[in-house]
């Protein structure tokens, strides 16, 4: 945990609630989780689901690995640390998107177990919804969306997740998308289904 530097701060309560928001929003908020390998399917998830939510009206913001790494993390790489660092950070804004009434969706590794807890844990209860997009390394591999798997198996990036560095599993995620199985369009249908099950947006 990140130690709190600054003293002597309180916090200040306005006067428009989450529940207000929320209201006028016609929908709950929550943060939709996509944790997974590089090349499983998270960003596409994302972005296939936040046109699907789109379309009802539903208002949503999809925070990404690599543009969160272009500013707000721009300081941060792949150690062990810095990959916690930016968790604790893409956390912290998640939980502001959600508290502004919008379903949030990140596409992050988000490879440590413990660091997608604590992000959990400063979550309401039931806002955080972690979904793992299961892919095994060798399809991820095939995919190489990004050419990056050739690079690390090249030697060429360190700390690669999945290659030459862990990625620990949720143990009990609130979904597991098979994306190896699926098409796009059914790993979407998925989350949404249990996003309407949870009465966190309407139903189509
Ligand atoms: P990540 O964001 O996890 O690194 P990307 O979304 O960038 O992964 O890449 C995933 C690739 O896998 C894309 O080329 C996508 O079209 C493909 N793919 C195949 N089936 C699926 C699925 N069911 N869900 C998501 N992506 C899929």
């Amino acid at each position: 945990m990140t130690e709190q530097k600054a003293t002597n701060i309180v916090w200040h309560q306005g006067s428009v609630t989450r529940a207000d928001r929320e209201k006028i929003n016609g929908h709950k908020a929550c943060t939709v989780w996509l944790t997974g390998l590089s090349g499983s399917g998270k960003s596409t998830i994302a972005v296939d689901l936040e046109k699907r939510l789109w379309e009802r009206g539903v208002k949503t913001y999809i925070l990404d690995g690599d543009n969160i790494r272009h500013g707000l993390n721009k300081n941060l790489g792949f150690s062990p640390e810095d990959r916690t660092e930016n968790i604790r950070r893409i956390g912290e804004v998640a939980k502001l998107f959600t508290d502004a009434g919008v379903v949030a969706l990140t596409a992050f590794i988000s490879p440590y177990r413990a660091d997608r807890d604590q992000v959990r844990k400063i979550m309401g209860d039931g806002d955080f919804v972690e979904v793992h997009v299961d892919c095994p390394v060798e399809v991820c591999e095939q995919r190489d969306v990004k050419g990056l798997y050739k690079k690390a198996r090249a030697g060429e990036i360190k700390e690669f997740t999945g290659i030459s560095a862990p990625y620990e599993a949720p143990t009990k995620p609130e979904l597991t998308i098979n994306t190896a199985g699926q098409t796009v369009a059914e790993s979407s249908q998925q989350i949404l289904a249990y996003l309407e099950q949870k009465g966190i947006v309407p139903r189509a």
